[in-house]
């Protein structure tokens, strides 16, 4: 896979997608000294650059908005050991250093002025790049061949890195053969866990936009009458802090008990941690395997979300949610631990990512849309309060879930959006066909 270069122009209608592949790596014991030798260079580097644009241009708010360029060669001088690193994570370092100041003077409401990078508190990672070369051989009759060949590589279940060499991976899954490496950054989580990243660029075909492919079916079916329905599966979902979700058909996404048993377990490890002496070899040891837990309990986590995420994307074309400000959520309901940890943020950007890939759509609706209090028949009920399982409506008497009934007032909100949002883009006639939300899917009728 990292054989061939492409410096070819990218055809009409293709683009070059990038994705990026996590796998858990096993370093030999002098693989895992270089990378720590590595994580510290490469901080060294960005401090070393901090400090001389700040010793010269002031920091925080003295800060006179000029920054200097440095390369890492100015810095292997005074510090040879440097040179030990894989050159390619000091240049990445010199660029995030630069990124830094960039950012922060671009927008320096949201990125701060650059810190220093402590030992003990940054994220442990480098990131190297790749480079592709022909290298001299001779074959078996002694003829001198080229042959083509990269500083990284990719061969079975080991991936080799400059100066490291071949290190060990678990490929859980596998690289498309066409997908070409760009980069690969190496992590260490804090549980000592270590993990690669290979950044991936392939050649694909661009996919039409799920509005773009409603107007070209509405255009097609002025031209030739048949065809004119295109049948949607649509659903609304209900962010529930008990059940994660519940949809606008009834189906509540109940995080499964070994996520339970996990978080018990985590209760139970911290515990013991608060039982040790502060920094003592125990205490480190049961840190680590905190740690470890929390890494353990947030991969289960995406995990079940991706799969999840893939359930409704499979199901469905249209999927509406309420965008809630969940940090603001956490802190005033005191619904606090759960609602944070559940990740619902990083669940929908997941779904989002799903749907595109499936052709479909996600509509986020107003926060402020009364969803939980109007009931089905159109009335409004004040006196609808958070804990509230059941609902009675005073209006038509009838009894209801609370967290469907919700569900289904997003799934209306967002088929109106939906509509708007296809007229707008010049489909004229469109129509809907059938009641929302009865049942899951609607008729938008095109011609
Ligand atoms: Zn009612």
């Amino acid at each position: 896979m990292s054989g061939r270069r492409r410096k070819k122009a990218i055809p009409d209608g293709y683009t070059a997608a990038c994705k990026a592949y996590r796998f858990r790596a096993y370093p030999a014991l002098p693989q895992l000294i270089f990378f720590h030798r590595n994580f510290g260079c490469a901080r060294k580097v960005y401090n070393l650059i901090l400090a001389d644009n700040t010793e010269k241009h002031g920091k925080d708010e003295d800060w006179d908005g000029e920054y200097d360029q440095h390369t890492p060669a100015e810095y292997k001088g005074r510090f040879p050991y440097l040179k030990e690193a894989d050159s390619f994570a000091l240049l990445n370092a010199q660029l995030d250093a630069e990124n830094a100041f960039v950012n922060h003077r671009k927008n320096p409401g949201h990125f701060g002025f650059p810190n220093f990078r402590a030992k003990h508190f940054s994220r442990k990672s480098y990131t190297t790049n790749i480079v592709r070369y022909k290298r001299k051989e001779k074959d078996t009759e002694g003829n001198e061949v080229l042959i083509e060949t990269a500083n990284i590589e990719l061969s079975g279940n080991y991936l080799k890195l400059p100066k490291a060499g071949w290190l060990k991976l678990r490929m859980h899954r596998q690289i498309p053969a066409d997908a070409a490496i760009k980069s690969v950054t190496v992590t260490e989580e804090p549980s000592g866990a270590v993990y690669v990243s290979i950044l991936t660029e392939r050649i694909e075909r661009i996919r039409k936009g799920f509005y773009e492919e409603i107007s070209e079916e509405a255009e097609a079916a002025k031209a030739k009458p048949p065809k004119p329905f295109r049948m949607l599966r649509v659903a609304g979902l209900d962010y529930s802090s008990p059940h994660f979700f519940v949809s606008s058909d009834g189906y509540a996404a109940d995080m499964p008990h070994w996520f339970r048993l996990s978080e018990e377990k985590l209760a139970i490890e911290q515990q013991k941690l608060s039982r040790k002496v502060p920094y003592s070899s125990n205490y480190l040891k049961q840190k680590k395997r905190i740690a470890r837990l929390h890494e353990h309990i947030a991969a289960q986590r995406r995990d079940w979300q991706e799969k999840e995420a893939l359930k409704l994307a499979e199901r469905y074309d249209v999927i509406s949610v309420e965008d809630i400000d969940y940090k603001g959520m956490a802190g005033s309901l005191k619904l606090g631990k759960s609602t944070n940890d559940n990740g619902f943020g990083q669940f929908l950007s997941i779904l989002d990512r799903k749907l595109k890939a499936k052709g479909g759509v996600l509509i986020r609706i107003s926060r402020w849309e009364p969803t939980t209090k109007t009931c089905q028949c159109g009335y409004v009920n004040p006196d609808v309060k958070l804990g509230m399982q059941t609902i009675t409506c005073p209006a038509c008497g009838r009894t209801y879930d609370r967290d469907r009934n919700a569900a289904m007032n997003i799934l209306k909100a967002g088929v109106k959006i939906l509509l708007e949002e296809i007229e707008n883009r010049g489909t004229h006639g469109v129509r809907l066909t059938g009641e929302i939300p009865a049942g899951s899917s609607i008729f938008l009728c095109v011609a």
